[in-house]
């Protein structure tokens, strides 16, 4: 029961980049065990060369099964049937909401238990322990499986590596249950934002939960844009997974890392997970209510009150010195 499968999520050609995270973290893994890892792709026309490339992050088996794309219930058909017939005790997927899915529909199927949100995963006694942040992060759970184990990886918690090289793909036939032809895929669409540009901005106005609401990011856009075409809106973790902000506009450790001449933290606390994305800034400068906050710990200029009264006063006066 060493060996582990990774589910590859892919679009358009590519392997998504938190299914190759799952791989690479898999692979090192496997190596403690003793046991291989075994990367499953589900849907139509995926090529030798898409699928054989998980060999290059350390994966010992390609298996491709034919079966509509992008819907959970046939990876849940595909990667149980594989589990079933093979010497598998865990399954990993990169993270996502398909991921969440497919994950536990898995586990009911196997019998198993599930993991999510997972940020850090080691061997322990000869099985995997899975680590999960709780109480709004501040605290780390750890979690042990009983029987065929699922976890689920936090988006961007597991870092590629590469290691090896491309591998055979195996054709698997798997039987679809009823449920898998009563979802279809109708249209597929970028997240909202996908194409926001952070890593260039001279000027960062950063929206931290301080803001309060997705409305309130109007205060960081007005901001940003009385500095006018330099400056950018990026945000914290905490207003990403909120659904206040895109992902692509996220500083820190699981978000960009940035060098912004002139970095604005609205109602960021300043968390190391987020300092380590925005440390290289020149000038860091931070508006907070708590004065107490750890950004003024390395804050290069500090201001202690409401944003809502700083933020669109700071925002007309540079208006007007400009204008
Ligand atoms: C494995 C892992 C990875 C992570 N990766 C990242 C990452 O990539 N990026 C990231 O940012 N975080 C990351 N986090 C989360 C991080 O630990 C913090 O939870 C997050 O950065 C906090 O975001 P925040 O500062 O917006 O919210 P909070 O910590 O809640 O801070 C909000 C701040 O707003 C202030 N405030 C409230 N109202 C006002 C007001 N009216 N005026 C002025 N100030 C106000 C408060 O005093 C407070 O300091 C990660 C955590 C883990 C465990």
């Amino acid at each position: 029961m060493s060996n582990i499968l990774v589910y590859a999520l892919h679009h358009d050609g590519a392997v998504n980049k938190n299914s190759l995270g799952a791989i690479s973290e898999a692979s090192k893994l496997a190596g403690e065990l003793g046991g291989e890892v075994h990367v499953v792709f589900v849907g139509e026309d995926i090529s030798d060369d898409v699928a054989g490339s998980v060999g290059t992050y350390g994966a010992a088996k390609a298996l491709r099964v034919a079966a509509p794309a992008g819907v959970a219930q046939p990876v849940v058909d595909a990667l149980a049937k594989i589990a079933q017939d093979g010497d598998y005790g865990y399954a990993i997927f990169g993270g996502g909401l398909l991921g969440f899915e497919a994950g536990a529909g898995l586990a009911a199927r196997l019998g198993g238990g599930i993991a999510v949100e997972i940020t850090g995963l080691r061997v322990d006694g000869g099985a995997i322990v899975a680590e999960r942040p709780v109480l709004g992060d501040s605290e780390i759970s750890e979690i042990k499986f009983k029987g065929f184990g699922v976890v689920v990886g936090r988006l961007n918690a597991f870092e590629l590596a590469q290691s090896g090289s491309a591998v055979a793909v195996e054709d698997v036939a798997v039987e679809l249950s009823d449920a898998s032809g009563k979802v279809t895929v109708v249209t597929r669409g970028e997240q909202r934002g996908a194409d926001v540009n952070i890593e260039d901005a001279q000027v960062l106005i950063t929206g931290g939960r301080g803001l309060g609401s997705p409305e309130n990011f109007s205060v960081a856009d007005d901001l940003a844009a009385a500095f006018g075409g330099s400056a950018a809106v990026a945000a914290t973790r905490a207003a990403v997974d909120a659904g206040w902000f895109p992902y692509a506009g996220q500083i820190g450790q699981t978000g960009k890392t940035v060098a912004p001449k002139v970095y604005i933290g609205l109602g960021v606390s300043g968390a190391i997970q987020h300092k380590v994305g925005m440390q290289s800034a020149e000038n860091i400068v931070a508006i907070n209510k708590d004065g107490n906050a750890p950004i003024f710990e390395f804050a290069d200029l500090g201001v202690v009150g409401d944003l809502h009264a700083i933020v669109p006063a700071l925002s007309a006066a540079i208006k007007a010195k400009k204008g």
